[in-house]
């Protein structure tokens, strides 16, 4: 067969083989550069048909690149080489062998071995590929097809091999040769294939787990990226550069938060200490520096409104507020002192701190001091401690979010100092408009302004009050509300809140003025209106129940048109079961809801207050139960949740003299009664407490004296007048009147001295339903601060000594004159 030689290369041939055309001699390029140098030919070469002819891409220079696709038939021998003219010519003579030919090579056992080992190491391969790639169905196909000697070039014509090998497959003529070699090259890639995978899981192996955490980090990232969700590390750092940017800190903050922030970016997000220092930062673009409520021209008599508005009474107090106030505005830098409302529980401190805020129109934040015994919790902890954290008053701070805020530090008399430091010495630089303007927070490490804060505290007391720190507040006393006050504050104040708050209004309950005033009487004895307001709560509960029991009633019987008698109110507190309203069909919930307020309001009954609230909790009766029996008297002392009534008991047995206590007393009213007893036991006589021949009022006998309620504890010097009279009237056995209560200290010489709270005490009694008040001489100008209407329903005795008491405390006087009197 005759064929035209070209010396192109036919790369994308089906046959690689075929491409090769080259010289046997050295100095050959095959993209033949340069058509002028002498052309080498290899004496062997392979017989092709053009099939297709495409033109390629134009590169810049200019040239253009065409693409011949071959298709391989023969290889064959170059028998004789013409070169000249402008192609070259050559006489060939094919090397294929013939069909008998090779049908006879088929059968040599060598070449069937040959053959098998091919196929085997060809499959082998292929199912590797077919792992990795998921391709070679294709290929494996052609093996099961094509003859092997073909195979063989197919194989070898896929895998990168050098040039000189690819003419050694070429000149393979034999088909037992050429399966040899292309096993050999075949199993040549295979090992290089694992090698690579031996090497890859080795790598993969070595990889530690900061560096698989780097490549899913990565990974993740570019997840992140395609989504175009861009809060990743670098962003997050980014904002918060610019919160910080925002934050209006002073310069050098700034230059301190800077330092820390380029600290931060060149941690690893996993590196110990990236967190903390994170959250130092945020706390450092939290706060205030600058942000603040807009001060408003402060209207005193909007102030004033505000104040009346939102609480009833307490009207010297408001004015006292207000005066403040009218300071600040008259000089806003003005360094005054600062409020603190000092009065029991459920008073209105707070309500009264939170009021002054919304006059001023400046945002309001509450700091609970009770029990606070670390200094470390005002001041915050040293940024070296694990779990460090600011100070109450830099996160508070934080969370209002201005710098100028009413802030309230509740129950300051509770802060206690231990070994962690104490928290008033804290709170000294805190209420020192001197000090505060750079207050350092240890964990924040750098000065804060706290000068634009206004400071309001609350205290239930004033005596733990450490002087240096009562010294900065103005105290303002808030002695606790009278029956009446509590009825005004319940009808005025706490039943719209509570119904509201439980999305109830009048027309689905009422609660009359006389149902409050025994609530008031029977469920609260406490100064304040915090308990009233729970149980005016427990009615509204109580309400709302029935109330969504019926609307959830009503609406389902809307389609099934029951027809029922009209709603009666009254039943409901006797316990009656609801009944239903008639309802037309075709209304809807809106007006059923309607229908049914107008209906039918719940009004709270006697009956009703004791289903819901239980059985009374108080009687008047009390008093004179418990003063029943000789050796009991009645007290009147002052807790830290305002003026109390306070029995003490006495009674003796058989013993060696002994003075026995109880009740959880501290020293100074174990004291007292050690006083009490000596001094009766001095007055045996004149008191006539005991037969003429008995000296000693303690022979044989043992005293034991106990304060009710034996879980609370008691102290205080303003129990000595009630020990007496608990003694007197157990060692004369008369009774002591039920209706009188007294205070006051005592000397050894039996001289009454003043105590404190008075204004409690008396309104405890008056809650109490006690009408005479036995009450120290020099304790009367406390009287003023009384209300009228509280004074005007007790007789207040005055007592200036010992005897005075004793003249008042018993029924016809004390038990000694009596004594006179039925000897004359
Ligand atoms: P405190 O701080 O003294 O313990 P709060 O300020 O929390 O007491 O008051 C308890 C509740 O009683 C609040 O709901 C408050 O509004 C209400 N209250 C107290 N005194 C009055 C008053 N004079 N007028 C209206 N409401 C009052």
């Amino acid at each position: 067969m005759d064929s035209m030689l070209s010396q192109g290369v036919g790369s994308e041939s089906g046959e690689r083989s075929s491409n090769v055309q080259v010289s046997t001699s050295d100095a050959h390029k095959v993209d033949g550069k340069n058509p002028s140098e002498v052309i080498h030919w290899h004496n062997r070469g392979v017989a092709a048909r053009a099939l297709h002819l495409s033109r390629g891409v134009e590169k810049p220079s200019g040239r253009v690149t065409y693409i011949v696709v071959l298709e391989g038939l023969c290889r064959f021998n170059i028998e004789e080489l013409n070169t000249r003219g402008p192609y070259c010519t050559a006489k060939i003579s094919p090397l294929e062998m013939t069909k008998s030919e090779m049908e006879q090579v088929e059968q040599d056992p060598d070449f069937v071995t040959l053959s098998r080992q091919f196929k085997a190491i060809a499959m082998e391969l292929i199912s590797i590929l077919e792992q990795k790639q998921k391709t070679g169905g294709r290929i494996k196909v052609l093996l099961e097809t094509l003859p092997f000697h073909k195979l063989a070039d197919i194989f070898v014509a896929s895998f990168e091999i050098s040039f000189e090998e690819q003419l050694c497959m070429l000149d393979s003529v034999d088909p037992k040769v050429r399966l040899s070699k292309a096993t050999e090259l075949v199993d040549r890639h295979l090992q290089s294939i694992r090698v690579a995978e031996k090497i890859t899981q080795k790598v993969e192996g070595q990889l530690s787990k900061s560096q698989k955490e780097y490549l899913l980090r990565q990974q993740m990232r570019a997840i992140k990226e395609e989504l175009g969700d861009n809060d990743d590390d670098e962003d997050d750092l980014a904002s918060l550069e610019r919160k910080m940017q925002n934050a209006g800190m002073p310069s050098n903050i700034w230059k301190h938060g800077q330092r820390e922030l380029r600290r931060l970016k060149k941690m690893q997000p996993q590196q110990p200490g990236y967190n903390s220092s994170r959250v130092y930062l945020d706390l450092l673009a939290d706060l205030p520096w600058q942000k603040a409520s807009e001060e408003q021209e402060l209207d005193l008599k909007a102030a004033k409104d505000h104040l009346d508005c939102d609480h009833y009474g307490l009207v010297k107090i408001k004015q006292r507020i207000i005066e403040h106030l009218a300071v600040r505005k008259l000089k806003p830098d003005a360094r005054g002192p600062v409020l603190c409302f000092v009065g029991p529980p459920g008073v209105g401190k707070t309500s009264l701190a939170s009021s002054i805020a919304a006059a001023l129109g400046r945002k309001f934040i509450r700091i609970s001091l009770g029990g606070v015994k670390d200094e470390a919790d005002i001041r915050g902890h040293r940024r070296t401690y694990i779990g460090s954290m600011p100070g109450r008053l830099i996160d508070g701070l934080k969370r209002v979010g201005v710098c100028n805020p009413v802030m309230l530090l509740d129950e300051i008399d509770k802060t206690g100092s231990d070994v962690r430091g104490d928290p008033a010495s804290a709170l000294l630089e805190v209420l020192d408009p001197e000090q505060n303007k750079s207050f350092n927070d240890h964990y924040l490490n750098v000065p804060f302004d706290l000068s634009k804060v206004i400071f309001v505290a609350t205290a239930n007391r004033m005596q733990p009050i450490p002087p240096p720190l009562l010294d900065r507040m103005e105290v303002i006393e808030l002695p606790g509300y009278t029956a009446e006050e509590k009825l005004r504050i319940a009808m005025q104040h706490l039943i719209p809140r509570v119904l509201d708050q439980h999305g109830l209004s009048s027309a689905f309950l009422q609660i009359p003025e006389d149902m409050v005033k025994l609530v008031i009487q029977r469920y609260t004895r406490e100064a304040g209106v915090r308990n009233l307001e729970r149980n005016l709560a427990a009615l509204a509960r109580a309400a709302a129940v029935r109330v969504a029991e019926r609307e959830q009633a009503v609406s389902v019987s809307k389609d099934v048109h029951k027809i029922t008698s009209p709603l009666l109110d009254n039943r409901l507190a006797e316990g009656a079961e609801m009944e239903m309203e008639v309802i037309p069909m075709g209304v809807n919930n809106h007006e059923i809801s309607n229908a049914f307020r107008i209906a039918s309001p719940l009004v709270v009954d006697e009956a009703m207050l004791e289903k819901i609230l239980g059985p009374p909790r108080f009687d008047d009766q009390e008093a004179a139960d418990r003063v029943a029996t000789p050796g009991v008297s009645v007290g009147l002392v002052w807790t830290a949740f305002g003026g109390e009534v306070q029995f003490v008991e006495a009674t003796s047995v058989v013993g060696n003299g002994e003075l026995h206590l109880t009740g959880q007393l501290g020293d100074v009213i174990k004291e007292s009664a050690q006083i009490a007893l000596t001094w009766v036991r001095a007055r045996v006589e004149d008191l006539k407490l005991a037969a003429a021949e008995e000296t000693d009022l303690l022979q044989g006998k043992d005293i034991h004296i106990h304060f009710p309620a034996g879980a609370v504890p008691k102290d205080g010097p303003s129990a000595g007048v009630t020990l007496v009279t608990a003694l007197v009237s157990l060692f004369s056995q008369k009774n002591v009147r039920a209706d009188t209560a007294m205070t006051g200290e005592m000397t050894l010489r039996g001289l009454v001295l003043p105590v404190g709270g008075v204004k409690d005490k008396v309104l405890a009694a008056h809650r109490y339903g006690i009408k005479r008040v036995i009450l120290p001489e020099r304790n009367l100008k406390d009287l003023v601060e009384v209300p009228a209407d509280v004074l005007s329903s007790l007789e207040i005795l005055v007592a200036k000594r010992m005897e005075d008491v004793l003249e008042h405390a018993f029924d016809g006087g004390c038990p000694w004159r009596q004594h006179q009197h039925s000897k004359l």
